[in-house]
């Protein structure tokens, strides 16, 4: 099974979208809880760290694509 890495800025996915329909989130807040911003309304929520993992669907974007970077979008 995958692991998941994430860090505060990164783009992800979730598997359930929120209510204005949008599935991508920004991290904003690492801690023992997590706080992800809506990307679509820019409504943010406070979620525990756990909840937050199974609900991660996968890492869009990282924002220090330092180690594995594949491309060159900017
Ligand atoms: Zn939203």
């Amino acid at each position: 099974m995958e692991r998941k890495v994430f860090e505060l800025g990164d783009i992800v996915l979730m598997k359930k979208p929120h209510p204005c329909g949008t599935n991508e989130m920004e991290i904003i807040r690492m801690g023992m809880d997590i706080r992800i911003k809506c990307t679509g309304c820019q409504h943010s929520v406070l979620i525990p760290r756990a909840k937050f993992e199974k609900n991660l669907k996968k890492v869009l974007r990282s924002k220090s694509a330092s180690t594995e970077s594949d491309g060159q979008d900017n």
